[in-house]
C-alpha cells in the first residue's frame, strides 16, 4: 500500500519534469500544480490585501509566499522520502528478523532459542517450530 503511494510519488516526480505542468484544479480559486519536481498549492482570495500581510519563504524547494496570494511549494523528492521510509523501515525490521531466526534467535526480542526451540522464555514468543 505505502509502496504503491512510493512509485506513485516517483512517477508525478517525473512527469512533473516531462510536461509542462499538471494542474490539479481543487475549486474556483484553488489549485495544486506538480511542476519540475514541485508540488505547488496556490490559493487565490477574493480580494486580498497585499499590504501588510507579506512572506516570502524559500528553502531547498520548500516555498512559501503570502503576497498576491498564499503559495505552498514542497519538493517532490521530500515526498518521494516520505513514502519510501515505512516500506524501508519494513524490509529493514524483515532482514533482522530472518536474520535472527536463521541463527536460532527469537524473531521478537533476539533470545538465544537452541535450548527452548518451541517457546521464547524471555519474551513468550510461541515459535511456528517444524511447520
Ligand atoms: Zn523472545
Amino acid at each position: 500500500m505505502s509502496l504503491l503511494l512510493c512509485v506513485a510519488t516517483v512517477a508525478l516526480w517525473i512527469g512533473s519534469y516531462r510536461s509542462v505542468r499538471t494542474a490539479y484544479s481543487l475549486g474556483p480559486e484553488r489549485e495544486i500544480w506538480a511542476i519540475r519536481g514541485q508540488i505547488q498549492y496556490f490559493r487565490w482570495y477574493q480580494g486580498w490585501y497585499s499590504g501588510d500581510l507579506q512572506d516570502d519563504w524559500r528553502y531547498l524547494g520548500f516555498g512559501y509566499s503570502r503576497k498576491n496570494f498564499l503559495f505552498v511549494c514542497v519538493p517532490i523528492w521530500f515526498l518521494t522520502f516520505l513514502t519510501i521510509l515505512p516500506p524501508a523501515r519494513w524490509l529493514w525490521l524483515r532482514r533482522g528478523e530472518n536474520r535472527r531466526i536463521s541463527e536460532g534467535q527469537c524473531a521478537v526480542c533476539g533470545y538465544d532459542l537452541r535450548a527452548t526451540p518451541d517457546r521464547c522464555p524471555e519474551c513468550g514468543t510461541i515459535l511456528a517450530k517444524g511447520a
